[in-house]
């Protein structure tokens, strides 16, 4: 499925209307260029999902926690790229069973994800334009 956004909130709102499909233990990786809107996405969803705190991406960890209707993991996992060695268990504080997660930057991480509900893909397309990759 594909969708053309015009401005952030629009991308915000196409979030939204994702989390109404999500539940506990579903993982949603989020790709795209630096600036193509995957954190504005995740925000949309995780209003939608109940998160009333801040979403922003993760600066000095690999992910956060929000508390929502359920519990919410947001990974950002672009400095993950280059390392190849990474501890498996990294990522096991979030992704958890109880909770939705979504992984910016999911490259790194793909081998190791046994579940994965949907793949997002965004696309910058001229100004404030996106386009929206949906894989189900
Ligand atoms: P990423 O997490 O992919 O690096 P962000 O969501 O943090 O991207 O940032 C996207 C930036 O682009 C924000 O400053 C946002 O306001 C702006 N923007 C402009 N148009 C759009 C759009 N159609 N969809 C999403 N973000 C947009
Ligand atoms: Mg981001």
């Amino acid at each position: 499925m594909e969708e053309r956004t015009g401005s952030a909130a629009e991308t915000e709102a196409f979030g939204e209307r994702l989390a109404a499909e999500l539940g506990p233990g579903d993982v949603v990786l989020v790709s795209g260029e630096l600036g193509a809107g995957k954190t504005t996405l995740i925000r949309g969803a995780c209003r939608a999902l109940g998160v009333t705190e801040p979403v922003t991406s993760p600066t000095f960890t690999i992910g956060q926690r929000y508390s929502g209707r359920v519990p919410v993991s947001h990974l950002d996992l672009y400095r993950l790229a280059d390392l190849d060695q990474e501890d498996p268990a990294l990522l096991e504080d979030y992704l958890t069973g109880d909770a939705v997660a979504f992984v910016e930057w999911p490259d790194a991480a793909e081998p190791e994800l046994d579940r994965v509900t949907m793949r997002i893909e965004l696309r910058h397309a001229g100004g404030d334009a996106r386009e929206l990759i949906l894989h189900r």
